[in-house]
């Protein structure tokens, strides 16, 4: 499989080194810029696979470059927000990031979230009814089908769609809350304790062939 890049746009050097390091360890060829609209080069140029962007930066700001970036690509871009500012994060989503970090954050937890939109955007690429596999077991969206080393596991349909939603974002802890919203609808007034009913089901359906991890007072978390 070939580098898949990221272009890094951050000029506070440390954050920039340390981020970096942590994407090349994974395997993930780093282009990185110190100012917007090196950027904003950069991102023509080099069309990166995903993009990082600050949103304090010494010309152009995030957001200016969020917006010109999406009147050209549909890169997925994940905003790195300097403080817990929730009108930061609404604003960058409406310009069209796709997904933020606020530091200081852990390497690790910005890896997970940059795999998990390199499979959306995979998803998106392939067709949404594309096989997805996750060690022994495979999930076939076209045919609606789960199977474990090729023995197929009986699902209900809710428990699938759960499956699916946490296959597609494995690497990630997802909290009850947005599982109940994604997988159950939006309209959806039940009990987070639902959610806790399928997990139990899917976990027994599919033995140890993946790994659903309970995360304390968030929610769960699929790794293979
Ligand atoms: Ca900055």
């Amino acid at each position: 499989m070939p580098e898949q890049s990221v272009l890094l746009i951050e000029d506070e050097e440390s954050i920039a080194s340390f981020v970096t390091m942590y994407l090349e360890k994974e395997g993930f060829a780093v282009v990185s810029a110190v100012a917007g609209a090196a950027g904003l080069a950069l991102a023509r140029e080099k069309q990166p696979r995903v993009i990082l962007l600050d949103l304090m930066l010494p010309d152009i700001d995030g957001f200016e470059i969020c917006r010109q970036l999406r009147q050209e690509s549909e890169v997925p871009i994940i905003m790195l927000t300097a403080r817990d500012a929730s009108t930061d994060k609404v604003l960058g989503l409406e310009l069209g990031a796709d997904d933020y970090i606020t530091k200081p954050f852990d390497p690790r937890e910005l890896v997970a979230r940059v795999k998990s939109l390199l499979r959306r955007s995979e998803v998106m690429a392939s067709g949404a009814d594309a096989p997805l596999s996750v060690g022994p077991l495979t999930l076939d969206p076209g045919r609606r089908e789960v199977t474990i080393n090729g023995e197929e596991a009986k699902l209900t349909a809710r428990e699938f769609e759960l499956l699916h939603f946490m296959i597609v974002n494995r690497g990630l802890a997802l909290s009850r809350q947005q599982l109940l919203e994604r997988v159950w609808g939006y309209e959806f007034f039940g009990d987070t304790r639902t959610v806790d009913v399928h997990i139990n089901q899917v976990r027994k359906k599919l033995g140890d062939s993946v790994r659903i991890e309970t995360i304390r007072s968030i929610g769960y978390k699929l790794t293979d």
